[in-house]
């Protein structure tokens, strides 16, 4: 049995409980801390992150994977810091985020080469000087997906071919999942292996049975994001993964962040929506990171157990599923 790395060091596959696989201690925008507002206070993030390691540990989690991608604030210290201080397993990535905001200049001029190169220093050697190492890989790619995406993912596979390392991805509005899929079977890569995410917003689930079928996990993982997927369509598509037989294919998790490092908010306000935007932008934010991260247990389980899917079945969701993802077995 493979041991999984975190940030800690490496843990055993019968010691990661139940696990969220797609959370955040922190998020920083690229350019963020150029604001004269400043950051929030790293002790105020620590604290709060604590806090809600402790409210899930509530419900059995032990594992919380952030797989912040380098480009959106990526701190290892931060999140060992936050780790010894709760208990929590926690597990970071290597990987850029996806070219609509992430790969900055010098990695678009890259080979996949290079790209893969720096990803098995990470694992390899640890992230800058920290000696901390990457547990997974994060891939992610824009809506559609772009050339740079593409040369980055094709360097992500490498790596991920190399190192054995499970991979989590981010597909923008839930699309590229087949090209993720496409370029990481060319590379050898066990897609057994690989969590294809953000597959919440959907509007077919055939594509999610398409995903399972080829072997890959599917990610529900944005739970609790109601300003983009209304819940009931979650709790759909999980029902027909499970009615399908692929309820073994499936993880949950919510994307939700601790702290938001960005003083102001970091998505574009489409023109004409500005007052609209003041009456949702608390909404949005509660359902960013306001809230607890025990959300998942105390809202959203109870509605899947109302649409009648199997207590077992969603458990295998948060423990056996992302153990054989995230150690194999
Ligand atoms: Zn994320």
């Amino acid at each position: 049995m493979a041991p999984v790395q975190t940030v800690l060091g490496p843990v055993e596959p019968d010691a990661l409980g139940k696990v969220l696989v797609h959370e955040h201690v922190r998020i920083a925008y690229p350019g963020d801390h150029l604001d004269p507002a400043g950051h929030p206070p790293r002790d105020e993030c620590v604290a709060v992150a604590v806090e809600r390691m402790h409210q899930v540990a509530e419900h059995g989690v032990k594992t919380f994977v952030d797989p912040c991608p380098i480009d959106l604030g990526r701190d290892p210290e931060l999140l060992a810091e936050v780790a010894e201080a709760s208990g929590m397993n926690i597990v970071c990535a290597t990987g850029f985020y996806h070219e609509e905001i992430g790969i900055p200049w010098y990695w678009r001029v890259r080979s996949a080469e290079e790209v893969a190169e720096l990803y098995l220093h990470e694992i390899q050697h640890g992230i800058g000087n920290t000696g901390i190492r990457p547990g997974v890989i994060k891939i992610a790619t824009a809506d559609p997906v772009g050339d740079h995406d593409r040369k980055v993912l094709a360097g992500a596979a490498m790596a991920a071919a190399e190192s054995g390392l499970p991979v989590i991805t981010h597909c923008e509005n839930s699309v590229g999942g087949d090209v993720q899929q496409d370029a990481l079977a060319a590379a050898g890569v066990d897609l057994a292996r690989c969590l294809i995410g953000h597959q919440d917003h959907a509007t077919d689930s055939g594509q999610h049975v398409e995903i399972a079928q080829r072997g890959s996990f599917v990610g529900i993982d944005r739970i609790g994001l109601e300003i983009l997927t209304p819940e009931a369509t979650r709790v759909d598509h999980i029902r027909h993964l499970v009615d399908a037989g692929y309820g073994d294919w499936v993880c949950l998790s919510q994307d939700h962040m601790c702290c938001l490092a960005s003083p102001k908010f970091p998505y574009p306000i489409p023109e004409g929506m500005e007052e609209v935007f003041e009456q949702i932008e608390p909404v949005a934010r509660e359902q960013m990171y306001g809230r607890a991260h025990s959300y998942l247990f105390t809202d959203f389980l109870p509605r899947l157990a109302e649409a009648g899917v199997d207590g077992a079945v969603v458990d295998a969701m948060l423990t056996d599923n992302p153990r054989r993802l995230l150690a194999g077995v």
